[in-house]
């Protein structure tokens, strides 16, 4: 997909993360004094990094992965002799602005929703380190010759989108103010230099007032965007969904101010309902023009009969702007703080599954091998899977074991009762075993 597919606006970008894969395990052998082999010590292959998605305060784009958008977090050391387990390999860490929602880019599911400084999660997972001779031995086998290879670790596309977030959204008709009270009221900008500039680009500032920093977004086009369909909507709507309060502007000049305002709420109402509902502070603005400050009465009369406060101002000369600020805050302070996705829905990614040991077969097509119609069966399931990935084929003991897993799992006792031949290809992760009732009886 091209850069500009994903999103002109770079509050959407894909990824890709490799975890780190695990150490292989080792087979080894203690050499002792006057014993001609010692006992098995081959040490553990280290587990693969992982690859964590954490919040970075100080960030508030996705700019930066415009030029690096892989990340590999380091394999896990193999185990070698004299029980030396392998070291873990290290984790990587892809930094993302408070605000990012992480999905799985293939599923589109909702891996997270990073909001707060100190927020984390793991995306993906470093494979586990494979067993060395040593962790195999008992008092029945006394000297395994086989061991594990480590388990790859876990790759996925990951969807970031940013969702600024705002605690107030600035609403009300083109040529309201908006852009002009923004102005006014802004000490700092957030760097949004960096996105390709339209002028439906949500616009954010950081206003100061009693030392405390809140975030405004002006938000053009929410209204003028909305009769332009539903996509375009929704792309805004994923900006401001978060502000908790809203400033709703009225050009106090115009002929009648009150139509404005219950036209906005309306469209507001019918393009989110969600978003309608946010308390609202009213600034009636252009106070400095004389048609304003005679349709003040009026309308400050009428919004008082619906307990609407109203702030008169004017974004041009700043007049009024800081008491209107300072109510906004103190309702702010009334707010409950924005709402974040439950732990249970935040990572719904790597909880183990109720099963490990659960498996299921299918049929595939069938194919010819050796002039011989034969049928592919394919095993899925997580544990199945990871013993038969992490199997060294070549070690003869590590094959049979893996045989006698599939075994104690009623792994093979199911390809019987789905139908195997002789000769027919089992399936399991990458690799592929050819049925034969001699190996596997
Ligand atoms: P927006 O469409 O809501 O973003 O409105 P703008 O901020 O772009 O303002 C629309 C027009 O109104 C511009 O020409 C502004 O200069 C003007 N304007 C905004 N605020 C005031 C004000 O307080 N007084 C006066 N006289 N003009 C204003
Ligand atoms: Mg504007």
């Amino acid at each position: 997909m091209s850069e500009r597919e994903e999103g002109q606006l770079f509050d959407e970008v894909t990824i890709e993360v490799q975890a780190g894969a695990g150490g292989n395990g080792a087979t080894a052998f203690r050499r002792e004094k006057f014993v001609p082999r010692g006992g098995p010590s081959g040490g553990s292959g280290g587990r693969g990094g992982d690859v964590i998605v954490a919040v970075a305060p100080r960030l508030n784009t996705l700019v930066g992965f415009r030029r690096s958008k892989h990340f590999e977090a380091g394999r896990g050391a193999h185990g070698s002799g004299k029980d030396q387990n392998g070291a873990h390999g290290e984790d990587v860490i892809v930094r993302v602005p408070p605000g990012t929602i992480v999905r799985d880019a293939d599923t589109r599911e909702v891996l997270g929703d990073l909001i707060e400084p100190a927020q984390q999660m793991i995306v993906a997972q470093g494979g586990r380190g494979g067993r060395g001779n040593a962790a195999f031995a008992n008092s029945t086998h006394r000297a395994p010759h086989f061991s594990e290879k480590g388990e790859k670790g876990q790759q996925r596309r990951l969807r970031l989108e940013l969702k600024l977030i705002a605690d107030i959204g600035i609403i009300g008709k083109p040529n309201a103010g908006k852009s002009t009270f923004l102005a006014s009221v802004t000490a700092a900008r957030p760097k949004i230099a960096d996105y390709p500039f339209t002028t439906l680009t949500p616009n954010l500032g950081v206003a100061e007032i009693d030392e405390r920093a809140f975030v405004l977004a002006d938000i053009p086009g929410l209204i003028e965007g909305a009769h332009e369909g539903a996509g375009l909507g929704a792309r805004f709507l994923r900006h401001i969904e978060r502000t908790r309060l809203l400033v709703h502007l009225l050009d106090g000049s115009e002929e009648n101010p009150l139509d404005a305002f219950d036209a906005i709420n309306h469209e507001l109402a019918e393009f989110s309902p969600a978003l309608a509902t946010k308390p609202q502070v009213v600034g009636f603005n252009k106070m400095d023009v004389p048609d304003a400050q005679a349709n003040l009465p009026k309308v400050r009369r009428e919004l008082a009969k619906r307990e609407i406060e109203v702030f008169p101002i004017s974004a041009a000369t700043g007049e009024g702007v800081r008491e209107l600020l300072r109510r906004a805050v103190q309702f702010l302070n009334t707010l409950p703080a924005p709402a974040v996705m439950s732990e249970e829905e935040m990572m719904p990614v790597f909880r183990a599954e109720p099963n490990e040991n659960a498996f299921a077969i299918s049929r595939e097509d069938e194919t010819r091998k050796r002039g011989q119609v034969i049928h592919i069966y394919r095993v899925r399931g997580k544990k199945v899977e990871r013993i038969i990935a992490m199997t060294n084929w070549e070690q003869d003991e590590g094959a049979a074991r893996a045989h006698r897993v599939l075994q104690a799992m009623g792994v093979n006792d199911a390809l019987r009762a789905a139908g195997i031949q002789e000769g027919d290809t089992v399936q399991i992760g990458d690799t592929e075993l050819e049925w034969s009732e001699g190996v596997n009886r």
